[in-house]
């Protein structure tokens, strides 16, 4: 089997529900860091996965003040959902250097730049040059049926896998739900532009201080997931469903 089936075979298996693989050269420099710009250099392919939440959790998180849904937002996403794709991504990680290829799993979650609150790569971005959704107004990858409702772990590598086209057709449009809802005030309100920096679109510094001051306060976990629960396309699925 073409290697590029045999990894979509494998991480479905292992629950992925989302798998696509990006061509990096349609990164666009102003929207990545220096650092994933060199990354690029010499890795050129990313493959992405991504595992749906539950989304009883997701719909249960609507009033800050319930600790107890949000601290079983917390640990679904922390303790169970991120700790799969991370077994996910190695696992892939294995195959593709068996085959002779480099591969980088890149952690779920882990903030590598404390300064400016970037990790090492962007799963978003991976995600969505591997044709899995747009990055929104909450600056969170949407996929048009389970909206930000995913979990998104990458893979760099050189290896030649057969390459999925940007993701392309849907988009926030007029909708500003998650920029009201926010209580940090982090986003602006613009929509992602591939030309222009994070910072254009969100500040990131308000969300970690309103999630760190949950951690000090009675809720005890820096959770929040108001961004992720009221995103019409993750209701959509909801309903559908
Ligand atoms: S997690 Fe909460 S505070 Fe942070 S950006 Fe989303 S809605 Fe705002
Ligand atoms: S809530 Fe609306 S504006 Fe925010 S990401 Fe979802 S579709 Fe886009």
């Amino acid at each position: 089997m073409q290697l590029s089936k045999r990894l979509e075979k494998k991480a479905r298996e292992m629950g992925a529900a989302y798998f696509g693989i990006a061509d990096l050269a349609f990164a666009q420099r102003n929207s990545i860091t220096e650092h994933e710009q060199a990354v690029i250099t010499e890795f050129p392919r990313a493959i992405s996965v991504g595992v749906p939440l539950s989304s009883s959790i997701v719909d249960g998180i609507t009033a800050q003040s319930d600790i107890y849904a949000i601290k079983n937002y917390y640990f679904h996403v922390y303790e169970v959902t991120n700790p799969r794709i991370n077994e996910i991504t190695l696992c892939l990680t294995r195959i593709v250097e068996d085959e002779g290829y480099k591969a980088v799993p890149i952690p779920s979650s882990h903030t590598i730049d404390t300064d400016k609150l970037y990790g090492f790569f962007s799963h978003k971005m991976a995600a969505s040059l591997a044709g899995l959704g747009w990055i929104g107004k909450s600056c969170l990858l949407i996929t048009p049926d389970r909206g930000p409702r995913v979990r998104w772990g990458t893979i760099l590598t050189d290896a030649p896998l057969i390459l999925n086209e940007p993701f392309s057709g849907k988009s926030c449009g007029g909708c500003k739900l998650c920029v009201e809802a926010c209580p940090a005030r982090a986003f602006t309100g613009n929509p992602f532009k591939p030309t222009e920096a994070r910072e254009i679109r969100m500040d990131a510094e308000k969300c970690f201080k309103y999630l760190n001051d949950k951690r000090k306060n009675a809720v005890g976990v820096p959770a929040c997931g108001l961004c992720v629960n009221i995103c019409p396309f993750g209701q959509k699925k909801k309903q559908a469903g």
